[in-house]
């Protein structure tokens, strides 16, 4: 009798089917924006990352399409061989400029440069102490890493000082992890004690700036600057693919850091470097992130009144079982009882015309609606998404 070596999958996808666990790809059409198209039917998107409104800017598009044609469609190599352009260079320069840091280098996405970065920093001999809810990226850099991993709870300094004392001790270098806004909730580490127990215990800090930069601090240079840590010495990895509405990570830190990085890290070396497109958009993106401040300043205005309004028609009512987690971002989260609660919502409001993702274990401990929200949305897209959501929150 033969057997079929891959017959589990069938039986692993069974399994998430039955745990309600599923998930699939929808499609937009059209270009990114705060309202696209989805299955022929015009949705108030409330689900994109594109905090700036950047994604879909004519003049990223101009820059893209003017640097595909002198430069070509691929970069051809890796960075250290045949992949490296000038314009990699002056988006490394201006990365370091916004952060204000001696260096920058930039990876092909921020995925990888968490895993690029944590793998080449610690190995076997080492203690990394993370955030329970750091992004994939941080976990898996970690893991790869070889270094001896332990979780602290959420955003606890009080907890991770106390792993501190127990273990530091026994291990070479330590390396603190930690998302700057955690994605999924929308709140933000506690950066200054961080600091302050990384200075006390000789460990180095890594903050994830993903969901940050663009979005924070007055120059948009992130969490670090929010909470006045310009200058500090840490490591700071990020995306260009969110606020930035490009593709593509970063790390940002001393000028010893990232020149260790470009010898030492694997997922920086042997893979080829970021395209002329996209390294072009994003060198645009940060130009415009900088000379536009009023993109923050409304995409803040938007917030408070999403805020606002969820918290007086939902949260403060006592009929309702809706939970607005606790923010200092653009990332709203609606928790509510069920994965099937999120389900039908997220349902219900895309036949309303809204695109508000239910995101479900395993992603996220407790199921949730997350909403994001765009310097690009307006009164017009807030007011009948909120109209919208009553309609179908006395039905839970
Ligand atoms: C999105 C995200 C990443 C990954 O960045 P990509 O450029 O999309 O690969 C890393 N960390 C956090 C916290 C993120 O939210």
């Amino acid at each position: 009798m033969t057997t079929n070596p891959y017959a589990w999958i069938d039986d692993a996808l069974a399994t998430i089917h039955r745990a309600g666990w599923y998930r699939s790809v929808q499609t937009i059409q059209g270009r990114a924006g705060a309202v696209v198209e989805m299955d022929g039917q015009r949705v108030i998107n409330f689900a994109s990352n594109d905090y700036l409104g950047l994604a879909g800017d004519d003049r990223l598009i101009q820059a893209a399409i003017a640097a595909t044609q002198k430069y070509g469609t691929g970069s051809t190599g890796s960075r250290l061989v045949s992949g490296h352009r000038d314009i990699h260079q002056q988006l490394e320069r201006a990365i370091a400029a916004l952060k204000q840091t001696e260096d920058a280098l930039v990876f092909s996405s921020g995925y990888l440069a968490n895993l690029g970065t944590v793998s080449a920093l610690v190995g076997k001999r080492d203690l990394i102490l993370s955030d329970q809810y750091n992004h994939s990226s941080l976990v898996n850099g970690a893991i790869l890493s070889g270094a001896t991993v332990l979780k602290y709870a959420h955003c606890d300094a009080a907890e991770l000082q106390q792993h501190l004392e127990q273990h530091r001790d026994r291990y070479r270098r330590c390396l603190l992890l930690t998302d700057s806004v955690f994605s999924m909730d929308g709140d933000l580490c506690p950066l200054p004690e961080l600091l302050a127990l990384a200075e006390t215990f000789d460990a180095m800090l890594l903050v994830d700036e993903a969901h940050a930069t663009g979005v924070l601090g007055g120059t948009g240079a992130g969490c670090v600057e929010h909470f006045g840590c310009t200058g500090s010495t840490l490591i700071q990895v990020g995306t260009l693919s969110k606020a930035l509405g490009s593709l593509g990570g970063y790390v940002a830190g001393s000028a010893t850091l990232i020149d260790y990085l470009r010898n030492r890290s694997a997922g920086w070396i042997y893979t080829t470097a970021l395209s002329p497109a996209d390294t072009a958009a994003a060198l645009t993106a940060i130009a415009i992130a900088q000379q536009e401040p009023q993109r923050r300043t409304q995409l803040w205005q938007n917030v408070t009144a999403l805020k606002q309004a969820l918290t007086q028609k939902f949260v403060a009512s006592p009929n309702v079982d809706l939970k607005l987690l606790p923010s200092e971002s653009p990332i709203l989260s609606l928790q509510v009882g069920s994965p099937a609660i999120a389900l039908h919502l997220a349902t219900a409001l895309r036949q309303a015309g809204f695109f508000a993702p239910a995101i479900r274990p395993p992603t996220v401990p407790t199921s949730r609606l997350r909403l994001t929200l765009m310097a690009t949305h307006d009164k017009t897209h807030i007011d009948p998404f909120i109209t919208a959501l009553s309609d179908n929150v006395t039905l839970i």
